[in-house]
């Protein structure tokens, strides 16, 4: 099938704008061969795939193009409807499905949409796995079921309250103590689907909630991105209503961030950072992350004297990492939290859960406990550049900058370790261009590796 040049296809899905790239026959070739896949990869006859979606206004229109095209190959469907993310993936596992499907466009902007691809384990297709998947969306023709094979259709309603429950089993949640604690929790949900499962697991808690934006109507008031600019209004929510944190997060709840008591935005990398302080309390254990998340969450690990492992950057990159690694706890530095004692993708109902048994058990207010950590400076640029010739120029950099540890699995990054410096570069996947990320404690030292870097490149052989 021609596919349109704006269509961004990824290893584990496929997204554009809605009505231009992305449209409900796009949507269904995906779909269709997706499930064409799951059965040749299961063997099974009828394999049962997971559907959910986020809070965006297309999101229905290309839940009925999924549900036709799994029927189509003989898939049989199981709709949870709107769905916080971690919780769709949550029920592949529950159901024994072969696989499941999200309609979400994640942290894009409002016109975006997409397809989220994940296995019969409850995670993201891997590179391994996505080229047979592919091959049905290019030229191999996709086997159709006749009129006694459909699929069928099932709605399940209890998703969200099967993810609460694993959530407050967490073993070393202090479920009474929390409730007896009362936290006053000022709550930002974009009007994504993060208010089908955080509102109830926070009331669970015995939180106050002072929430805005909890209508999943996908009408976003802010960028989604919950990065510390956008949230402005939660801030002031928080000053306002004298609560003990804000939390934001973005419209398919795997991603959270927090403001402090004093309504200050403490930036998105301290939510990970926060989570594994707590989790290593109780169960130490490697620590994995991608190669530009913040030393903040290296120094949680090294105060309690266990491994951090870096991975390249992309959460199913992570994911596998810490099942190698046997890992207790992970994630991104952009909010995303990975607990593997309850599944193993980023979810930010458990990030809710493990900062406020934090708060409980710390003692201190949230502004006092981010004071405790040292404060970095992380610097980001970007290039034009030709990801195809970038060797070269990684080479002449690592030459010309001399770090003490240097590593390759996902373009560059060096450290300083004794100055609690790196600098990460790496071609975007989605973009002719070049990240340059670096971080440091001193605000002029982080700048000053971004401009060694834009300069040792400059010299480098152009790309071409
Ligand atoms: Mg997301």
């Amino acid at each position: 099938m021609e596919l349109p040049k704006e269509l961004m296809v990824s290893v584990s899905g496929v997204r554009g704008r809605v009505g231009e790239a992305l449209t409900p026959e796009i949507v269904a070739r995906f779909a269709a061969a997706f499930g064409a896949y799951l059965r040749e990869r299961t063997g099974e006859a009828r394999p049962r795939v997971v559907l959910g979606r986020d809070s965006r206004t297309s999101g229905p229109m290309f839940v009925h193009a999924v549900t036709a095209a799994l029927q189509s190959v003989g898939c049989d469907v199981i709709d949870i409807g709107l769905a916080p993310t971690p919780t769709t993936l949550l029920s592949i596992r529950h159901h024994g499905a072969a696989g499941g499907i999200v309609v979400t466009a994640s942290h894009n902007p409002v016109e975006w949409n997409a397809l989220k691809l994940a296995s019969g384990v409850g995670m993201f297709l891997d590179a391994d796995e996505a080229p047979a998947m592919r091959a049905y969306v290019a030229d191999r023709p996709i086997p159709r079921a006749g009129w006694d094979e459909l699929g069928t259709v099932t709605v399940d309603t209890d998703a969200a309250a099967r993810h609460l429950q694993a959530v407050l089993a967490i073993p070393y949640l202090d479920v009474e103590g929390l409730r007896r604690r009362r936290f006053r929790v000022a709550l930002d949900c974009i009007r994504g689907a993060g208010s089908a499962v955080l509102p109830p697991l926070l009331e669970a808690l015995g939180c106050e909630v002072i929430g805005i934006n909890l209508e999943p109507d996908g009408r976003f008031p802010r960028a989604p991105e919950p990065v510390a600019e956008n949230l402005g209004e939660l801030e002031r929510l928080v000053r306002e209503s004298g609560a003990d944190i804000g939390m934001a997060t973005d419209p398919d709840a795997d991603r959270l961030s927090l403001v402090s008591n004093t309504g200050r935005a403490i930036g998105e990398d301290f939510t990970l950072a926060l989570a594994a302080q707590l989790v290593l309390r109780h169960r130490p254990g490697p620590v994995v992350t991608n190669l530009s998340t913040s030393r903040i969450l290296e120094d949680v690990a090294e105060a309690a004297g266990v491994p951090l492992q870096r991975a390249a950057v992309g959460e199913i990159n992570v994911a596998r990492a810490m099942e190698r690694a046997g890992a207790v706890i992970g994630g991104e530095g952009n909010g995303g939290v990975i607990l593997p004692d309850v599944h193993l993708t980023r979810d930010a109902a458990i990030a809710v859960a493990l900062v406020l048994q934090l708060l409980l058990e710390h003692g201190e207010p949230l502004d006092r406990i981010v004071a405790g950590h040292t404060a970095y400076t992380i610097v980001k640029d970007k290039l034009p550049r030709d990801a195809g010739s970038l060797e070269e120029a990684y080479a002449a950099l690592e030459a010309e900058l001399d770090a003490p540890e240097a590593d390759r699995q996902d373009g560059l990054r060096l450290s300083w370790p004794q100055d609690r410096r790196w600098l990460h570069l790496r071609a975007s996947g989605t973009e002719p261009i070049l990240r340059i990320i670096a971080e440091a404690p001193d605000p002029a030292a982080a700048r000053d590796l971004v401009e060694r870097a834009r300069q040792a490149l400059a010299g480098a052989p152009q790309a071409g």
